[in-house]
């Protein structure tokens, strides 16, 4: 009899050694499931990239001469939930055991344990053979309940795979440049920018298939598609970024412009999705980079290098750490107590805040922004304003096409909403205007005024800042990186403070009307 074995979305790893020996017995399933664009309100270019990778990766697989069946929404219509369809193919195909590749997601993970165990037939869970730190390793270096600190976690890395020693020490003698990454643009930078690379994935069938099946999405369609959908695809978006953006990546990480049209993603790589959904290894990417460089340093210097290897190798493996280290519980915590309501203009980047306006526009319509947008635009103002935490998860959740929980839900709920109380980063990303005009040119042109703190045109950033610190200094105040902003607050006249305060409480008394 024969092996199912279970392909998920995000499971589309072509050097997988499953893939190794070509065995007529063993059938690979993929299934394009309602149960899986429910779960949350997804954006149409996430649904539309995950089916479209899913089917190439299909198509592949076949090709290189396995057998895989390949479900789509017509043929799973009437399976509610993952563990129905294996019933139904299982018994189609007289299947005599099952094997999957543990799930990144809590959620799959559980439903596919408890679906083995309940099972009549012998079933198997293997691993992704994706991520650089093995799971049966990150409990060592992961406690519950437990702050982390990604720095020097990223070192041990570092000397774990080897990537920027020279005699067990840092290339360039220092771990982090990341002091050197804060340049905004200036005009004559914004002209040297290059543009993304798009890609054009025909979607018309999926989006016809969402039509058919009442998927509810949101965001803009975009036929063709523009995301990387196979490997090849996904290379030629690596080998784009290690040409022409990886020479400014560290430079203007942090940047952001509305003068972009074209644009829109600045110099970073936009790989987050092929990466994601296991189409490129990250290891592969990272030594991609280094190459790059070792063939081209005067083009590239290493505080570029350094600040992506950084993203990859320390972040990327991090949050999946404090991810699995506080799973379940970690996906309702709300440490700051948090309970408003997200306004609606998340849905249609409707408000007069030109900086929400920009970066909630381009979300929409490219299912992107990069991580500054979602940090100290988006995700600030949900902090200062005290969105509940659960209505920005999801948010966050659905409108990125790289969204998936491992990864999304320690970004959201821990580093921009410092929801855990501080697990993951030891200070609450909260900014006031002066930020966001400092790294960018969304104030000029705003209907508020950033250097105004009161009054009718006053940027609300900067008086909801001040509500939030003080909302939480008895919390804040014990950091002494912040104590001082707390002592400067305290030397202000009595007045100009109340009016202040004044000014957030009007301002959140309106917040759908900002
Ligand atoms: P680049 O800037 O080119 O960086 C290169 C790669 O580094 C990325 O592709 C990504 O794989 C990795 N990386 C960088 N920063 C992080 C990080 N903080 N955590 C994990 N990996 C990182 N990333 C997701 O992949 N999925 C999410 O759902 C997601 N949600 C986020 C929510 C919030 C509130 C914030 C602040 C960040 C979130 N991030 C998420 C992290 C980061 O913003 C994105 O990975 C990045 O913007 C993707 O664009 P890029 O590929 O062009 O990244
Ligand atoms: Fe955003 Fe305030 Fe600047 Fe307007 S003035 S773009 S609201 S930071």
């Amino acid at each position: 009899s024969s092996t199912l074995r279970l392909i998920l979305g995000d499971q589309l790893n072509a050097s997988h050694s499953w893939f190794r020996e070509k065995n007529p017995h063993c059938i690979y399933l993929i299934a394009e499931l309602k149960q899986e664009t429910g779960y949350v309100r997804h954006h149409v270019q996430k649904v539309c990239g995950f089916f479209l990778a899913m089917q190439a990766f299909a198509a592949a697989l076949e090709k290189a001469g396995h057998r895989v069946i390949y479900l789509t929404l017509d043929d799973t219509a009437d399976c509610s939930s993952l563990p129905q369809l294996l019933d139904r193919v299982i018994e189609e195909q007289a299947i005599g055991s099952f094997e999957f590749q543990r799930p990144d997601e809590y959620r799959l993970l559980e439903q596919l344990r408890h679906y083995a165990a309940d099972l009549d037939l012998p079933s198997r869970e293997v691993d992704t053979e994706h991520f650089l730190l093995p799971f049966d390793e990150l409990s060592k270096e992961f406690k519950a309940d437990t702050a982390h600190r990604m720095e020097a976690f990223y070192r041990r890395m570092r000397k774990r795979h080897d990537i920027l020693l020279e005699n067990g020490e840092p290339v360039g003698g220092q771990w982090n440049f990341d002091k050197e990454n804060r340049e905004s643009l200036k005009p004559e930078d914004l002209e040297q920018l290059p543009e993304p690379l798009l890609l054009a994935n025909d979607a018309s069938q999926v989006l016809k298939r969402l039509e058919r099946h009442q998927v509810e999405t949101f965001g803009t369609a975009q036929q063709p598609l523009i995301w990387p959908i196979s490997r090849s695809q996904a290379l030629d978006l690596l080998n784009y970024f290690c040409e022409h953006l990886l020479p400014n990546f560290g430079r203007f990480q942090d940047a952001m412009t509305r003068q972009t049209q074209q644009r829109w993603s600045l110099y970073h790589s936009r790989l987050s999705f092929a990466l994601n959904a296991k189409m490129l290894h990250p290891l592969q990417v990272i030594r991609q980079a280094i190459a790059a460089r070792e063939a081209n340093p005067q083009r590239i210097n290493l505080a570029q290098l350094e600040g992506f290897v950084r993203q990859i190798l320390g972040w990327r493996e991090f949050v999946r750490g404090i991810y699995w280290a506080n799973m379940p519980g970690y996906e309702s915590l709300n440490a700051l107590a948090a309970d408003r309501k997200l306004p609606a203009y998340f849905w249609s980047g409707d408000t007069q805040m030109s900086c929400m306006q920009e970066s909630l526009g381009q979300s929409l319509e490219y299912a992107y922004a990069h991580h500054i947008q979602r940090l100290m635009v988006i995700g600030n103002f949900c902090l200062i304003a005290g969105i509940d935490p659960d209505e920005v998860d999801e948010w966050y959740l659905g409108v990125y096409v790289d969204a998936i929980q491992w990864v999304e839900l320690p970004n959201t709920r821990g580093m921009s909403q410092f929801a855990d109380g501080g697990l993951l980063a030891s200070k609450a990303y909260a900014g006031s205007g002066q930020y966001i005009s400092r790294m960018s040119d969304y104030c000029k042109g705003c209907h508020y005024r950033v250097s105004q703190k009161t009054g009718p045109r006053s940027c609300p950033f900067n008086s909801l800042y001040w509500d939030f610190m003080l909302r939480h200094r008895e919390r804040f105040e014990l950091n002494p990186r912040v104590a001082m902003l707390y002592r400067n607050w305290d030397r202000q006249s009595e007045e100009s403070r109340t009016a202040i305060l004044d000014q957030a409480k009007s301002y959140l008394s309106r917040l759908e009307s900002l």
